[in-house]
């Protein structure tokens, strides 16, 4: 067997790193983002469905090292596998991620994590920096009923394996405002696993829905659901949670765990300001788990 999808880009641009998010990995830097076609999943609300539910790949091949060219031409700071499921083309991708570090860029994925154990083993030695997404509060039923996908639970081993590899990890949440996928006690769970596997570092991110492919019905994801679901993820005891889509700054910024002041402050995913003095807080002192 061989990859159809090997060096088949769909697209390559440049953005944000909060675009992706990470936001405790280098702030303010910038990726070039390259994707094939297809999926692991078959999401039926995915954003970008024309090219991840798509069967052929057609576009012309570009070779690995192009990608690093094209990405220090344009002054990237890293390269991003993103915008369809990574693993797709996970053979071309680290041949791509060697030359990226060979040339002084780092490397991260935009993931919905689910690979097996022997793919996070032949990825993590090339990887610094991951965004796992979950959907639908990682609830089985969700994962089964819009997802096509039998259970969740290979995930959390990948996000176990990811981190215990040294890869940096955040985790997503798409809140889908449907019953499997809103349950208050799913979200919980995940940011117990969350804290539990990353302590004081933990960060999770919190994404509205918006209706898009075949859930044209569903409405957005509520300001007040997802509120709810980040003051639970804070009374776990996650101190870094955010909420993304929603567009209010007061949730995408980065507080000080010792005083609470605002640290990193972004805005339409950009970095508004930036205070940290290197990982410290510049009022108290405080360590904040930010890699810069
Ligand atoms: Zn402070």
């Amino acid at each position: 067997m061989y990859a159809l999808s090997y060096g088949r880009l769909t697209s390559a641009a440049m953005d944000p790193i909060e675009k992706k998010p990470l936001f405790h990995y280098m702030p303010g830097s910038q990726v070039l983002s390259i994707s094939t076609a297809g999926c692991t999943f078959a999401c039926q609300f995915c954003q970008n469905f024309e090219i991840s539910q798509r069967r052929k790949v057609e576009e012309g091949y570009t070779r690995p090292e192009d990608v690093v060219r094209m990405a220090l031409s344009a002054d990237a700071d890293g390269i991003t596998g993103t915008y369809n499921e990574p693993t797709t083309q996970i053979e071309y991708l680290i041949d791509v991620m060697k030359g990226a570090r060979r040339a002084g860029l780092f490397t991260t994925w935009v993931s919905d994590g689910y690979m097996t154990p022997d793919a996070v083993e032949a990825l993590a030695p090339h990887l610094d920096a991951i965004t796992v997404d979950f959907k639908g509060n990682a609830n089985e039923q969700f994962y089964r009923k819009y997802i096509y996908v039998p259970s969740p639970a290979p995930i959390f081993e990948a996000i176990e394996e990811l981190h215990r590899r040294h890869v940096h990890v955040e985790v997503t949440n798409l809140v889908v405002p449907v019953p499997e996928g809103s349950d208050p006690s799913d979200v919980r769970k995940m940011a117990e696993f969350i804290l539990d596997l990353q302590g004081d570092d933990a960060t999770f991110h919190l994404l509205a829905f918006h209706p898009d492919y075949k859930m044209l019905n569903v409405p957005p994801t509520p300001r007040e659901t997802l509120l709810k679901m980040y003051h639970i993820a804070l009374d776990v005891g996650i101190k870094y949670v955010y909420i993304g889509n929603m567009w209010d700054d007061k949730y995408e910024t980065t507080y000080c765990p010792g005083c609470r002041a605002p640290l990193v402050v972004r805005h339409i995913f950009g970095v508004k300001r930036n205070v940290l003095n290197g990982d410290r807080c510049p009022h108290c002192g405080a360590r904040v788990p930010i890699v810069i």
